[in-house]
């Protein structure tokens, strides 16, 4: 399997979108940008200056499948016409408002009955720091001591979390828990193993996710593995690199900690695989999906699959990406009959800057994956210009 074809990648593309994308994986391209973009975005919004138009028509409308639900469903068709499934991604992150979280509970809820019976919408999704204020989700990590108030809130939270993972399972629709930041993914966890306890005991509706560029995330795996052998469960892993790893580099410095990510992209590859591989050997137990824009580690799930005689359609394994990246990979392994999907987020345009914010910072490593999009777009360009497209 090959994923180096430009005209299989971008067939879904008219010229137009063709060369509105080209010229915005360019833009994100420079690292100056990139960094200084969403600090002067910031200002811009502080002074009430008219940038959101201009983030609507670029990063939002690559990235993003609109500011609702109904707006989504165009894109949950379009990519339906091309044998990938949307995940409906309700992208509003940092909320501590108790009626906004409400808000939030009653929005995934809504994006769970989308994904009840339809196959074009084979998941739904949640962050906990969606559901739960952050700073909260910190103190308890850190066992600091907390208000009688607090221990209400975070009864609430837990509430939220648990109603949601008994509307999905109760719908029979698969739900990945986010992972995010290390200071709140301890946390994280528990509830997601809790939720799994609970909901996976005959089949894999929850998903915890896990992140690869972590050093200690192989150990944990092993751990989930032996937690769900005793619990009598199954595990739903979404398996990631982990998209905070600057932050995650800045505080571990500031705090004089030593940093919970790998010191090196090898060390993060090399986990990812081996937690790719410890999931297809333990089957029996493991659900997976492959969250990656990375050729090699798709590869590698693709020939573990073949390597095990797993049929390409197996309910328990599907590879992920996100809307408007790495449609190489997307089109190609849905072409070859994979289970793939894409993560379609949506939300109120300035709720979910900083989604497309990290969208972008991920995009500037020209020489990464990333750097590898705005390759294919060109070579894209030019082939059209050359076939008189
Ligand atoms: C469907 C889907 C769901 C996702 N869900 C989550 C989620 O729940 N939580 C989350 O945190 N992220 C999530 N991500 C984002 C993901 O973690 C990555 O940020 C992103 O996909 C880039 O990684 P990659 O596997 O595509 O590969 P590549 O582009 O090959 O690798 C880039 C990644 O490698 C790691 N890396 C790069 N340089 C170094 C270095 N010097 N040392 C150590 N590690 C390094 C970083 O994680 C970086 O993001 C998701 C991605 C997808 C596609």
């Amino acid at each position: 399997m090959r994923f180096d074809s430009s005209e299989i990648a971008f067939s879904h593309l008219d010229n137009s979108a063709l060369k509105r994308a080209n010229l915005l994986f360019l833009l994100m391209s420079l690292r100056f940008l990139s960094v200084v973009g969403p600090k002067m975005i910031g200002l811009m919004l502080f002074f009430r200056l008219p940038v959101l138009g201009l983030i609507r028509m670029t990063l939002f409308s690559h990235f993003c499948g609109g500011e609702s639900i109904e707006d989504a469903q165009k894109t949950v068709v379009s990519l339906a016409r091309r044998g990938i499934g949307a995940i409906l991604d309700y992208s509003v992150e940092g909320i501590s408002d108790k009626s906004a979280l409400d808000l939030v509970l009653k929005e995934l809820k809504a994006s769970i009955d989308q994904a009840k019976g339809a196959k074009a919408v084979p998941f739904a999704v949640f962050k906990v720091s969606g559901l739960a204020r952050p700073e909260l989700l910190e103190k308890i990590q850190n066992v600091e001591i907390i208000s009688n108030e607090e221990t209400q809130e975070f009864a609430e939270a837990k509430n939220r979390i648990e109603a949601l993972c008994q509307h999905a399972a109760q719908s029979k629709v698969k739900i990945f828990i986010d992972a995010e930041e290390s200071w709140i993914q301890e946390v994280i966890d528990g509830i997601a193993e809790e939720m799994m306890k609970r909901f996976n005991q005959k089949e894999t509706y929850i998903f915890t996710t896990l992140q690869m560029y972590r050093t200690d995330r192989m150990e944990y795996l092993l751990g989930l593995h032996n937690k769900a052998l005793e619990g009598g469960y199954k595990v739903g892993v979404k398996v990631v690199r982990g998209a905070y790893m600057e932050k995650e580099r800045a505080r571990a410095l500031r705090f004089h900690q030593p940093s919970p990510i790998h010191p090196d992209q090898f060390s993060t590859d090399r986990d990812y695989n081996l937690a790719l591989e410890y999931c297809v050997q333990n089957r029996d137990i493991f659900s997976i999906c492959a969250g990656t824009h990375n050729e090699f580690s798709s590869l590698k799930l693709v020939n573990l699959m073949e390597a095990h005689h797993i049929e390409k359609n197996d309910p328990r394994f599907f590879f992920a990406q996100l809307l408007g990246m790495s449609d190489h990979i997307s089109n190609v392994l849905a072409q070859s009959g994979y289970n793939v999907a894409k993560y379609v987020p949506y939300g109120p345009l300035k709720e979910v800057l900083p989604y497309l914010f990290r969208r972008a910072q991920e995009n500037t490593s020209i020489a990464g994956q990333a750097g590898r999009e705005l390759t294919l777009l060109k070579k894209e360009v030019v082939r059209r210009r050359l076939k008189g497209f």
